[in-house]
């Protein structure tokens, strides 16, 4: 353990409440291995999982054939799954809740949860990820559900024996597709080049598929059905001719935009719209703000490299308690959490939120 640690399990003298030393904001890969680093490291780390979508965009994947340490692959829920229990077997504790505001400028950071209860801490690491990104025509919002899907693995089922298409030209439009072609009788894969994004494996995959039809060169500029998805119609990218596909669902697999609403005006931002960090560290705009995985990554995106990026936050966080510790900052209360004025009130709070 790093000289310092100890004193900075501390209480808010205003409010005798606990002063955590980490929260993390995020459940994915970069959040949940920061976890096991801080959790290694004695820091007692408070996860906000998220109510609804807990582990992650890894939630939504199946095979999971890059990750080392599987070399037969596994499947996007059951790594998150294992990562979570390893974040808990050091110590971690999972709060399945939303975290709808933040106070960050001071020395003490505050989260408000979406079921009113605040938490406390000296740093915070930020790793909320990225979400999937909209095409943005109509459509789209009232037909989502609808036969508009942004997930193959969550809502293929309901497309047996149906003609489908997927929208991207990128490795997840070709993973979706080639899952899709499980169910559907029909996939059209709808990109607007005639040239893939996708690496060389996944595209093999998917133009060895023979449910899957690729249409080249194509803008989707409507989604059009009344109460579910008929149709498309399409824009030529190259002679701007328009032309209608009769289908019965679409997936979006457009690429993810990161998750940042919570700090816009709080941490800069790069010109990406990712959350700006000081070179390869986690540091971000403000002291004890720290941001890890798909947030601050707009070019790599990959489960391990998240995951690498969570490693990399855990530590920073690890030096700046320690320097706040040497510093003599916060004021030594107590030594240990367990017993500490709050700390029961704050472990009850998760096991409600949980049990809701
Ligand atoms: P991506 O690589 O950014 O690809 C997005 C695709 O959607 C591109 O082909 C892009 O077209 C197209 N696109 C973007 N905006 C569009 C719009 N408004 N209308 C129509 N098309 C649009 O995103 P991704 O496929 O989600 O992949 C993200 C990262 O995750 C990548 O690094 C990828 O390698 C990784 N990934 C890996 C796996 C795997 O290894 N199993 C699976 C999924 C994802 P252009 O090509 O014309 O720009």
């Amino acid at each position: 353990m790093v000289r310092g640690y100890d004193v900075l399990k501390h209480t808010n003298h205003a409010k005798g409440a606990l002063v955590r030393q980490v929260i993390i904001i995020g459940s994915g890969p970069a959040g949940y291995t920061a976890a096991i680093y801080a959790a290694r490291a004695n820091l007692n780390p408070l996860v906000v999982a998220s109510s609804v979508e807990a582990g992650g965009e890894l939630m939504n994947t199946t095979d999971v054939e890059n990750f080392p340490g599987f070399p037969e692959g596994i499947q996007g829920p059951d790594l998150m799954t294992k990562m979570q229990e390893q974040a808990e077997r050091f110590g971690a504790e999972v709060l399945y809740d939303d975290v709808v505001d933040l106070d960050v400028a001071g020395p003490v950071k505050k989260i408000t949860l979406g079921s009113g209860g605040t938490h406390e801490a000296d740093s915070i690491v930020f790793a909320t990820g990225s979400a999937p990104r909209k095409i943005g025509i109509d459509g789209e919002a009232r037909l989502s559900g609808r036969g508009v899907s942004y997930c193959a693995t969550c809502d293929g089922f309901f497309f047996r024996e149906k003609v489908i298409a997927v929208v991207g030209g990128g490795d997840s439009a070709m993973e979706e597709a080639t899952f899709l072609t499980k169910f559907a009788s029909k996939v059209y894969i709808i990109h607007r080049r005639d040239e893939l994004r996708a690496s060389k494996i996944m595209q093999d995959r998917a133009f060895k598929n023979d449910k899957i039809e690729f249409v080249w060169n194509s803008a989707v500029v409507d989604i059009i059905g009344d109460d579910a998805v008929t149709g498309v119609v399409l824009e030529s990218t190259v002679d701007g001719t328009r032309s209608e596909l009769a289908l019965d669902g679409v997936f979006v697999a457009i690429g993810n935009d990161p998750r940042t609403h919570l700090v816009h005006g709080k941490l800069d931002l790069t010109p990406e719209g990712t959350v700006w960090v000081d070179g390869r560290s986690s540091r971000t705009s403000l002291p004890g703000v720290f941001a890890a995985g798909d947030v601050i990554d707009p070019t790599y995106r990959q489960a391990v490299t998240a995951a690498g990026s969570g490693t990399v936050a855990a530590l920073d966080v690890e030096h700046y308690l320690a320097a706040l510790g040497e510093a003599g900052a916060p004021a030594p209360d107590v030594a240990e959490i367990d017993g500490l004025p709050g700390a029961d009130e704050a472990r009850a709070e998760t096991a409600k939120v949980n049990a809701a």
